[in-house]
C-alpha cells in the first residue's frame, strides 16, 4: 500500500465552508481544441466544493483509504521541522498545488528514497527540481488544461484592471471618497492598444481569443509558431523572441512555464526595451520576472502597472517588495484555483492516481518527467534543469 503525502493551502480563517455562493458550476464537455476533461472512474466530491484547502483534501480520502493507502494532508510545508519534511522520507507519492507549492528540491528528493510520483494538482511543475527528478527516475505529472481557461479570464480581468486604474478607484469608494480626478489621472481605454503574449499555449491563446473583441492589435512569441489559420483568424503578429515583441507592446502578458530559458527573462535589460508606460501582467510564474527590476520599473515610471498572482517564493515573505510597490494589482496565487478549476484538477489528480495504481499509462499530455527524461507536455514546453533555487525563503512567511 502507498503513502500519499498531500500539501494543500489552509482552510478559510473562519473555517471550512458549510454553504456556497452558488448551487452548481457549469458542466463542460471538453476543453477548447478537443482535449477531453479528466475522466477518473469515480469522484467522491461535489463539483463546486472547496477542494484545494486542507479539509477539502482534493476529495481523495475515501478513495485512498478505501484502497488501504495512508493519506497525509498538511499545509505545513516549509522548513526542516515542517510536517512535509517529517513525512517525506516515507512517502511514495507527493501531491502539491502551485498556489501553495511544496518545493521538491534536490535535497528533499534525496531524503525521499521511496518517492516515485510527484503530482501537480494544477499546471506548472517548476516547484519540483526537474533535473533531480529526472536523475532519480521520478514521474512528474500535472493536470494539463485543468485551469488554463481560469487563468486566461484572470489575465483579461487584470489587464483591464490596470489600464482602467480600477483598484485605486475602488479604494476611493471604500475610503468614503469621491475625487474623480484622482481616479482617472492614470485611466485609459484598452481599445487600439497593442497587446502581446510571451507564450501562446493553452492560456496564451485563450487570452488572445478573449481580447480579440476589444479591438486591440495582437502580437505573440512562442517556441513553436501557431498554425497559420489561427494567426489569420486572430490577426496575430508573430515575433521570434521576447526582445522583438516587447518594444511594440502597450501591454505584455506572460504565459510561458518557468524553466531555465524563462527564469528572470524580464530583467532590467528586457524591461528597458518595453515602451515607457507599458503594463506587464504575469500569471505564469513570479520567477520569470526579476523581483527588484519590476519594482524599480514601477518606481521610475518605465512600467505604468504590474499585476498577476504569481510570486517567488510562495507564500511571499511579508516584506516582498511587490506587496508595496506602486501601481500594482497583485493578488495571492488564486487565478487557477477557482472552485470551477478545483473540480477539474481534483478529478485529474484522481485519474492520474488510478492510472498509477492500476499500472495504466498516464496521459501523455499530463506528463512532465517520465522514464528519466522530460516527457509529454514537459518535453514540448520545458527546457531541462532546475528553477527551485531560493525556494527555502518561503519559510520566512511564518516570521512575525
Ligand atoms: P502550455 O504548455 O499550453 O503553454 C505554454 C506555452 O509557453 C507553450 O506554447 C510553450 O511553447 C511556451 N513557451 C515555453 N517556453 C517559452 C519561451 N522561452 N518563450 C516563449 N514561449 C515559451 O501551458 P498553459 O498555457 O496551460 O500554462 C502556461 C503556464 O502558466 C504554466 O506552465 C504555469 O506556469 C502557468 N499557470 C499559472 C496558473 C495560475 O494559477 N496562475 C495556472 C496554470 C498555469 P511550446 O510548447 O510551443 O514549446
Amino acid at each position: 500500500m502507498a503513502k500519499v503525502l498531500c500539501v494543500l493551502y489552509d482552510d478559510p480563517v473562519d473555517g471550512y465552508p458549510t454553504s456556497y455562493a452558488r448551487d452548481d458550476i457549469p458542466v463542460l464537455d471538453h476543453y477548447p481544441g478537443g482535449q477531453t476533461l479528466p475522466s477518473p472512474q469515480a469522484i467522491d466530491f461535489r463539483p463546486g466544493e472547496l477542494l484545494g484547502s486542507v479539509s477539502g483534501e482534493l476529495g481523495l480520502r475515501t478513495f485512498l483509504e478505501g484502497r488501504g493507502d495512508t493519506f497525509v494532508v498538511t499545509s505545513d510545508k516549509d522548513g526542516e521541522n515542517s510536517v512535509f519534511e517529517r513525512e517525506l522520507p516515507t512517502a511514495d507519492i507527493v501531491i502539491s498545488q502551485p498556489f501553495w507549492p511544496a518545493y521538491l528540491t534536490a535535497e528533499r528528493i534525496a531524503k525521499a528514497p521511496l518517492l516515485k510520483l510527484a503530482i501537480t494538482a494544477g499546471i506548472g511543475s517548476d516547484h519540483v527540481d526537474l533535473r533531480a527528478a529526472t536523475e532519480q527516475g521520478l514521474t512528474v505529472a500535472e493536470v494539463t488544461y485543468s485551469n488554463s481557461i481560469s487563468v486566461s479570464e484572470h489575465v483579461v480581468m487584470t489587464i483591464l484592471t490596470l489600464v482602467r486604474n480600477y483598484v485605486p478607484s475602488y479604494q476611493t469608494v471604500v475610503r468614503g471618497g469621491w475625487n474623480i480626478a484622482d481616479c482617472v489621472e492614470r485611466s485609459y481605454d484598452l481599445e487600439c492598444m497593442v497587446v502581446g503574449t510571451v507564450g501562446a499555449g493553452r492560456i496564451g491563446t485563450a487570452v488572445l481569443r478573449r481580447l480579440k473583441p476589444f479591438d486591440v492589435e495582437l502580437h505573440y512569441t512562442d517556441r513553436h509558431r501557431l498554425p497559420e489559420s489561427v494567426e489569420r483568424e486572430l490577426g496575430l503578429t508573430y515575433h521570434p523572441d521576447a526582445e522583438s515583441l516587447v518594444p511594440v507592446c502597450d501591454v505584455v502578458t506572460i504565459n510561458a512555464p518557468l524553466h531555465p530559458e524563462t527564469e528572470h527573462m524580464f530583467n532590467d535589460g528586457l524591461i528597458a526595451k518595453m515602451k515607457r508606460g507599458a503594463y506587464l501582467v504575469n500569471t505564469a510564474r513570479g520567477k520569470i520576472c526579476d523581483r527588484d527590476a519590476v519594482a524599480r520599473a514601477l518606481e521610475s515610471g518605465r512600467l505604468a502597472g504590474y499585476a498577476g498572482d504569481v510570486w517567488f517564493p510562495q507564500p511571499a515573505p511579508k516584506d516582498h517588495p511587490w506587496r508595496t510597490m506602486p501601481h500594482h494589482g497583485m493578488t495571492p496565487h488564486v487565478s487557477g484555483t477557482s472552485l470551477s478549476a478545483q473540480a477539474r484538477y481534483a478529478a485529474g489528480v484522481r485519474e492520474i492516481l488510478e492510472c498509477w495504481f492500476d499500472g495504466r499509462p498516464i496521459r501523455e499530455e499530463y506528463l512532465i518527467v517520465d522514464g528519466g527524461k522530460l516527457a509529454g507536455a514537459g518535453a514540448h514546453s520545458y527546457s531541462a534543469g532546475d528553477t527551485t533555487g531560493g525556494s527555502e525563503e518561503a519559510e520566512r512567511f511564518k516570521e512575525k
